[in-house]
């Protein structure tokens, strides 16, 4: 049988760059990834697909999706849900591929509590201005909503002590690679 995959954690405030990050590791074809598309019932952003960046839902379908049990995790960040279908995940562990989650910090520790062997990755600006230059750059929000993703971002950054490993994310590819050896080096134990 196949060796079961490890279940991975990736979070981050908003705007610190977990889905740039992501995307260096994942051309990495030894390391056997697979992302965990997650379901949201926030609006598509400019150039967001569905079934490839997020499964785009309604709040109803939302809901019903966390009373049937078919989420492993969700949370509502700044006013959308946001979730983990499970199924997905359970299959490809399974497979043996290692799976990556990129969520926020509540929705991590409901995993984390019940998972002793997940890699928990928590990424870092380097600095706080930086941050909220990136959340300006992509201009993708209003500013209530870029206030309250800083005001939250400055919440999760206390939170990081949940997570095994924390990276400051001063330079994409150079913290793509300490990600990189963090995940190769539990491929090893
Ligand atoms: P964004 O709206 O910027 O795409 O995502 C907002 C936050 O929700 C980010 O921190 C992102 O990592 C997190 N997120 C995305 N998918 C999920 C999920 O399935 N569960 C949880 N708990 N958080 C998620």
């Amino acid at each position: 049988m196949e060796k079961r995959g490890i279940l991975i954690i990736l979070s981050g405030p908003s705007g610190v760059g977990k889905g740039t990050v992501r995307k260096e590791v994942f051309k990495h074809d030894d390391l056997n990834l697979k992302y965990s598309i997650s379901m949201t019932t926030r609006a598509p952003r400019f150039g967001e697909i569905d079934g490839i960046d997020y499964y785009f839902v309604s709040k109803e379908r939302f809901e019903q999706a966390i009373k049937n049990n078919e989420l492993l995790e969700y949370a509502e960040f700044v006013g959308n849900y946001y979730g983990t279908p499970k199924s997905m995940v359970e299959k490809e562990l399974d497979n043996g591929f290692n799976v990556m989650l990129e969520i926020e910090v509540d929705g991590a520790n409901q995993v984390i509590r019940n998972c002793k062997d997940c890699i928990t990755i928590f990424l870092v600006p380097p600095d706080f201005q930086e941050l909220e230059q990136r959340i300006r750059k992509r201009k993708t929000e209003e500013e209530q909503v870029v206030q309250k993703r800083l005001y939250k971002a400055r919440q999760e950054i206390e939170l990081t002590n949940n997570y095994r490993h924390v990276v400051v994310n001063d330079d994409v590819e150079s913290t793509a690679q300490r990600v990189i050896d963090i995940i190769r080096s539990y491929q090893k134990k």
